[in-house]
C-alpha cells in the first residue's frame, strides 16, 4: 500500500492520500490517485488501462489516453453532489495499470486483452477501462460475458461501429460490435447507441445497424427531446439484463473533447453525458470503458478530464447502487 493513501478506519476502503495534506496535483499517479490493486486485499472495482491504437482508421494516439486520463483524474474530488455519494468511502476501488499488449498483430493484442480481462474479473465484481481505441471492447465484452451471459450494451459514441471490415480487416475501432453480434455475446433487443450523428458511407451502414439489432439514441434526439427522453428509452430497452457501458470520447462535441482520433463536430456536451449517466444509475452495469482519448491532439487537458470525469461517474453510479 501507498504510504500516502488512506482509509477512514480499519476494515474500510482505502481511498487517495487526503487532498489537504498531499496536494491533488501530488501523489500517486494512479486514477484519481487510489491505491494499486496488487496494494490492496481486495477490491469491488478495477480501473484497468488498455494503451492500445493500432485499430485506428483516422488519427491515433489513443495508445497514450490511459496515461492522460490518470493525469485528467487528479483533479477529480471526492463527494458526488449530484448522487449524494463518495465513491471511495463505499468501494473499494483499485487502479490494476496497464494491460500491455502487441502492438503489431491486432488479433493477437485482441486475444491477450480477453485473457488479461477475465482473469481480474476472477478478482473484481466490475472493471473500468481507460483506452486505447475502441477495438478493445470486443475482448473485453467477451470476458463480461464469459462472466454474466448475454450482455445489454449502452455504447455512447458519434458513431456506429458495427462496420464490417475496414481495408479487409474484421477487428478495427469501427467494427467491434458488429463481431460482439455476431458472437452471440450482445442481448441485442437491450441494447443501444447513443449519441450518433453526422455522415455515414451509405445508408445501407444503419440499415445494417438495425438488422443487427440495436436501437439509437441519436445526438439530434437528444437536442430536440432532452436528456430525460435519452434516460427513458435507454432504460426501457435495457430492462434488468447485465450492461456494458462503453463510452467514446467522441461522443462529446470536438469543442469538449478535441483529443480523440474521430472526431465529429455537433455532439454532446460534457454536462449532457453526465446527466444521461446519472439517469442510469440502478442499472445492472458490469464493466465500462472510455475510449478514443488521443492526448496528442488534446488542449489544455480538456479530453483528458472529461474521460477522467466519465469514468468518476461510472464509479459514483457504483458506489450509489451499492450504498
Ligand atoms: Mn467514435
Ligand atoms: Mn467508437
Amino acid at each position: 500500500m501507498s504510504d500516502e493513501s488512506r482509509s477512514a478506519g480499519p476494515g474500510l476502503p482505502i481511498g487517495p492520500p487526503d487532498a489537504t495534506r498531499v496536494p491533488r496535483y501530488a501523489g500517486p499517479d494512479t486514477f484519481a490517485r487510489l491505491p494499486r490493486l496488487q496494494d490492496v486485499s481486495r477490491a469491488d472495482v478495477a480501473i484497468l488501462g488498455v494503451p492500445f491504437d493500432s485499430g485506428v482508421s483516422y488519427r491515433p494516439g489513443a495508445r497514450f489516453g490511459p496515461q492522460a486520463i490518470r493525469a485528467g483524474s487528479k483533479l477529480l474530488r471526492s463527494y458526488h453532489p449530484a448522487l449524494d455519494v463518495e465513491p471511495w468511502k463505499v468501494l473499494q476501488l483499485a487502479d490494476a495499470g496497464d494491460v500491455a499488449v502487441n502492438p503489431f498483430d491486432i488479433e493477437e493484442a485482441v486475444a491477450e486483452l480477453q485473457v488479461a480481462a477475465t482473469a481480474l474479473y476472477e478478482q473484481v465484481a466490475k472493471i473500468v477501462t481507460i483506452g486505447g481505441d475502441h477495438t478493445i471492447a470486443l475482448p473485453l465484452l467477451r470476458a463480461a460475458y464469459a462472466q454474466h451471459g448475454p450482455i445489454s450494451l449502452v455504447h455512447f459514441d458519434a458513431h456506429l461501429d458495427t462496420w464490417d471490415s475496414y481495408f479487409g480487416a474484421r477487428y478495427t475501432h469501427g467494427t467491434p460490435f458488429r463481431r460482439a453480434a455476431e458472437e452471440g455475446i450482445l442481448a441485442l433487443d437491450s441494447s443501444a447507441h447513443v449519441g450518433i450523428r453526422n455522415y455515414v458511407y451509405s445508408p445501407h451502414d444503419f440499415s445494417e445497424d438495425r438488422r443487427l439489432g440495436f436501437a439509437i439514441v441519436s445526438t439530434l434526439d437528444i437536442a430536440r427531446r432532452g436528456v430525460d427522453d435519452a434516460i427513458d428509452r435507454v432504460r426501457d430497452r435495457v430492462g434488468e439484463h447485465p450492461v456494458y457501458v462503453s463510452i467514446d470520447i467522441d461522443v462529446l462535441d470536438p469543442a469538449h473533447a478535441p483529443g480523440t482520433g474521430t472526431p465529429e463536430p455537433g455532439g454532446l456536451t460534457t454536462r449532457e453525458l453526465q446527466l444521461i449517466l446519472h439517469g442510469l444509475v440502478g442499472l445492472n452495469i458490469v464493466g465500462a470503458d472510455i475510449v478514443e482519448v488521443s492526448p496528442a491532439y488534446d488542449h489544455a487537458e480538456l479530453t483528458s478530464m472529461a474521460g477522467a470525469v466519465a469514468a468518476f461517474e461510472l464509479l459514483a453510479m457504483f458506489a450509489k447502487a451499492a450504498s
